[in-house]
């Protein structure tokens, strides 16, 4: 980080410390300082599938919150657990100086930060912004840029696990930024992961997820593609999942996360593809992947075969469904 930025939040008085900022002269204060700031309000925008969970973990960690969504119905129930809902990011940000961001798009990450309302209008120096949302890594970048500017940190701390990790506090965040502002990070992120994992520089956390995520996507696919000829083959469904999970070709999307009705009890298969996460955000997902394969110059022939399959089950009206709804688009192309 910048030095300026390191005097201009030292002369601001530090919200918050990370470990190597204490300075040593006043290491009793600054301790007192980070107990008694750590159990103060943290903002969080955005309380959709993955949102909604995460935020419920910081408040079980005791964390107060001050919330906002655009879609005013997803605060309800904060609301009524006695959370401070506000009416803009910028709200968020005059009461909070630390806040998580958990949203689709890179459009909607950016006019959270920096739209009329954005966080960026009424940011306190010092403040310590998070971004969970899965988004073009340069995005990221250039969001950490503007929030410097105001003389507050950006780290991009994307996650892998889905809904069920989100609800039982077991994420893996992915976390890009300044490594002396890690832990400061960390003290959030680990009420609601189970792993914490420094990248690198900002973006190299967005970096991490789009490769889990092109990963997933394929292994998905290929996971339905075998169900269904399994199936096809006069196997009993259960029976096959239970074999290719103590075989060679287990994998998180056969044995976490079954895309086949019936298999597993606690799963989007298991209700309607509902829940989970949208066909919409894999294909936004596999876009990223292809531009940054694009721009890296890499080969990724599975990557954009999956890319085309998650785009085209957009179009035939699987945008709301969850991704192992290829499951069901397969065996809707049944005379294929
Ligand atoms: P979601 O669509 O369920 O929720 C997003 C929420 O953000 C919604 O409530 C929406 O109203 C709100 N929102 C949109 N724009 C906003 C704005 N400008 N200001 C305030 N609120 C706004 O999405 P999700 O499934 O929770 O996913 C969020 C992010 O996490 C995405 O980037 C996704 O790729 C990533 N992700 C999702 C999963 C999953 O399993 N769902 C897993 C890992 C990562």
């Amino acid at each position: 980080m910048a030095a300026s930025l390191r005097l201009r939040r030292a002369a601001s008085g530090l919200r918050y410390w990370s470990h190597r900022q204490r300075p040593a002269a006043a290491s009793f204060a600054a301790v007192v300082s980070r107990s008694m700031a750590s159990k103060t309000p943290v903002g969080f925008i955005g309380l959709g599938n993955m949102g909604n969970p995460m935020a419920k973990n910081l408040m079980k960690h005791g964390y107060p919150l001050v919330i906002y969504d655009v879609f005013p119905d997803a605060c309800k129930e904060f609301q009524e657990a006695g959370e401070q809902v506000v009416s803009s990011p910028a709200d968020v940000a005059e009461k909070a100086d630390r806040i998580i961001t958990m949203l689709p798009t890179s459009i909607n990450s950016l006019e959270a930060y920096t739209g009329a309302n954005g966080i960026l209008k009424k940011v306190k120096k010092g403040s310590l912004l998070i971004d969970s949302s899965t988004i073009d890594p340069a995005v990221s970048k250039e969001l950490a840029k503007e929030v410097e500017k105001m003389g507050a940190v950006f780290m991009d701390a994307p996650v892998s696990g889905g809904v069920g990790a989100a609800r039982s506090g077991n994420l893996t965040f992915m976390v890009g930024g300044a490594e002396d502002e890690f832990a400061a990070a960390k003290e959030l992120l680990g009420c609601m992961g189970s792993n914490v994992v420094y990248c690198g520089a900002v973006g190299t956390g967005q970096a991490a997820k789009i490769c889990n995520n092109m990963l997933l996507a394929i292994s998905m696919i290929g996971t339905a593609e075998t169900m269904n000829l399994g199936i096809r083959l006069g196997l009993d469904p259960k029976l096959l999942a239970k074999i290719l999970n103590m075989s060679s070709g287990r994998c998180w999307s056969s044995d976490t996360y079954n895309p086949v009705p019936g298999v597993m009890d606690g799963v989007p298969s298991a209700n309607n593809y509902q829940g989970g996460f949208g066909t919409t955000l894999m294909a936004k997902d596999l876009g990223l992947a292809q531009d940054s394969a694009t721009s890296t110059k890499s080969p990724i022939f599975l990557g954009s075969l999956a890319h085309q399959i998650f785009r085209m089950m957009c179009a035939k009206g699987y945008s709301k469904k969850d991704f192992s709804a290829v499951f069901q688009f397969l065996r809707e192309e049944e005379n294929f």
